[in-house]
This record gives C-alpha cells, structure tokens and sequence, in this order.
C-alpha cells in the first residue's frame, strides 16, 4: 500500500517525545514551545514565529491582526483546502473566490488586479467596496498549493498599492522559498501547518511567521488569552484565544525540524522519480516556478487539458485498484454548499485544474525502501 502522505521519524522524535513527558511540561507551558518558535525563526528567516494549535488558528488569527472584521470581504482562491475558507469565516468576513494561474496554481495577479479594478470602488475613506454586496475587501489570503510558491511576490505590490493587507497561507510550504525569501514573508504575515500530514507534523499544529516583530507579539498575546504577565492575578486586556501549541506537540516538532534537511533531500528524490515515471506520457509534473524552491510537498500530475472528469476519476479507481492512493485535488470552494453564495471572478483555470490535477503518493521514506531503485518502487 503506498498511503498519500505519511509522517517520517527519522531523528529524535522518540527521545525528545519521552523527556517532554518526563519533564512534566506537556501543556500550555515549557521549552519545546520556545525553540520550536526559534527553530522556525532560523529555518524561515522571519523576525518573530508564533506557534499555535493549527494552521487553520493561525490564519483566522492572522486575519484579525491585520483588520479583518464581522461583515467584511477576504480574497481568496477557490481552488485551495476548505480550512482557507474557514478561517475567513472563523474571522467573521465572507469569502469571495478568484482564479488561479496554471503555472504555480497560485492566485492569479492579473485576476486579483481585474476584480479590485471592476468589481470594487474605492470610497472617500480608501476603503475598497464591492460593489454587488457592499462589503469591504478587507485582505488577500494567497497559497502556496502542494509546496509551490505562487507569485506572492507580484500579489504583495498590488495589495501594497491598494492599501489592502496580503496574509499568506503557507501551510504546505515550509522551506519553500522565492529567491532568498521564505514563503509567508511576502504579506503582512503567513500561516504554516503542522498537520500529519503536512511536511513537519507536532500531531497538529501550526505557526504564524511575520517579519513585523511588534505583530508577533500581538499575536502571542492574543493567542494565550491576552493575560498580562502578573505573578498572580488574571487581567486580560482584550478577548482572545486559547491557540498555544501543548509542549508536548512542540517537542515532536523540534525533533522534525532538526531532521528537515534530510526530510527535503528525501522529498525532491521522491519527485525526482515521479518526473522520470511520467517522461513522454502526456502528462506533466507541477513545477516550482524559475526562480523559486519548492519544498516537494505533493507531487502534482497534470493531465493532459482535454481530460474530463471521469477519465481522471478512472485513473484514480484505478490507481486505488493497485493500492496506490492517488488523491484527485479539491473540489473548488465555491462549489461546496457552505461557500455556494460567495462573490467569484471567472474561474476557468480552476475548473479546468480540478478535472487535471491529481496527487501521487510522497511520503519521504519511499525512496528508502529498496535499495536505491527510487523510480521503481513508485511506479
Ligand atoms: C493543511 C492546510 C491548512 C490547515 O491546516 P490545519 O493545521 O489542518 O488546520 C490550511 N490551508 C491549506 C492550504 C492546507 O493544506
């Protein structure tokens, strides 16, 4: 059986597991909190990470600190894990889905710049409205789908000039980089996932990266219920969350993230003997744009544009068939019950990559079963 994606321990889980335990500290107090917020901090380059129960937490926190509010409207893709679209609800504002482009399967620059120049207004205030429902557009949520940066770069200097705050949901793109920079730096901050099934897993979990350092400490304080530090009584300056990440998920985390060199050399030789099974078959591999690294999260195939959806979904049966538990990409949001009332541009790449995009088995240690044959035990 080859599942999707499994978690690899291949470092100290067990010991640093076991004196977490031993210590006591397995909750909402102890180190491994601290220097997995620093490990982060070294990996990613941000000035402050902030650990917390999920990524789904850490985008809904995200969007409040930014100004996110009761009625307002977050720009999202469609095209992405149903808890984006979550967390814009958890934060009290509606979605409203745009296209994705083809090459990273990112939110697409061109349609963010269309819908704020057609569909929005700018009233006396600066305040972007749009105009079917009245509501204001109050941020930008860009992903980095399967590990790939989406041009997140180019998103920040249009929000930027709008005066609309971009959050990046990064939750599949720890050390995925553009240039130099780590994916989730590029807006006012960025949400990772520490899910099971995400490239570092705590069990669950998640972080907040900013290079806003003041940001960051707001989002510690409202993320352990807002108390001022008194050796004694209960004072919270605001309402909060209680989101802090247990010790004991911590612990598992710093033992991962010390083991993520390996962990990525192990990923890209898993996509590497993808890309060479599926050479002169029609179909493609998704890509890590020129100019940025991918962390090989998901391998993505593209199938050919004139596929429908039951052919992919013949593929996929028979993949299942052979125990290979290929997994079809998401059905876009706005195609869920929940999101059906969404405002959305045209989503034409969207519908033609949910009938294309299908993921392919990647959990790190398949390149380490039988001795060096990679592309054999895969295919
Ligand atoms: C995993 C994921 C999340 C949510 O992370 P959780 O830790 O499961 O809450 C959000 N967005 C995307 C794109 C994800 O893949």
């Amino acid at each position: 059986m080859y599942p999707l994606h499994e978690p690899t321990f291949s470092g100290r889980e067990q010991e640093l597991v076991r004196d977490c335990l031993e210590s006591t500290f397995v909750s909402s107090v102890g180190a491994y909190v601290d220097e997995m917020e620093r490990e982060l901090e070294r990996l990613t380059g941000a000035a402050r990470a902030v650990v917390v129960v999920n990524g789904t937490a850490a985008i809904e926190v995200s969007l409040r600190v930014v100004g996110v509010g009761p009625g307002d409207l977050v720009i999202t893709p469609s095209l992405t894990f149903v808890a984006t679209a979550n967390a814009i609800r958890h934060a009290g504002a509606v979605p409203a889905f745009l296209d994705v482009e083809a090459e990273s399967l990112g939110l697409d620059p061109q349609q963010l710049r269309d819908f704020l120049g057609s569909a929005c207004q700018k009233d006396a205030d600066g305040r972007w409205i749009h105009q079917a429902s009245g509501r204001r557009v109050a941020a930008v949520v860009a992903v980095h789908i399967f590990g790939n940066p989406a041009h997140v770069d180019t998103l920040a200097a249009i929000c930027d000039e709008a005066g609309i705050p971009l959050v990046e949901d990064a939750a599949e793109s720890l050390a995925s980089r553009i240039g130099d920079v780590h994916t989730g730096l590029f807006g006012r901050c960025g949400a990772v996932s520490f899910n099971g099934n995400k490239i570092v897993t705590t069990g669950g979990g998640g972080a907040l990266l900013t290079m806003d350092d003041a940001l960051g400490e707001r989002v510690k304080h409202l993320t352990t219920t807002a108390k001022r530090p008194h050796r004694w009584e209960y004072w919270h300056t605001e309402w909060a969350y209680n989101y802090r990440m247990p010790n004991l998920n911590a612990a598992l985390g710093v033992a991962q993230m010390r083991d993520l060199p390996g962990l990525l050399e192990r990923k890209a030789r898993v996509h590497q003997a993808w890309l060479e099974a599926f050479e002169g078959s029609g179909a493609t591999l998704l890509e890590a744009r020129p100019g940025t690294t991918a962390n090989h999260w998901l391998a993505a195939l593209v199938l050919p544009a004139s596929t429908t959806l039951e052919q992919r979904n013949a593929l996929l049966d028979a993949a299942c068939d052979e125990r290979i538990l290929c997994r079809p990409i998401w059905v876009p949001l706005h195609q869920l019950p929940a999101f059906a009332d969404a405002p959305r541009g045209s989503l034409e790449v969207t519908a033609s990559m949910h009938r294309r995009v299908v993921n392919l088995p990647s959990t790190a240690h398949l390149v380490d079963s039988s001795a060096g044959s990679s592309a054999s035990s895969v295919s």
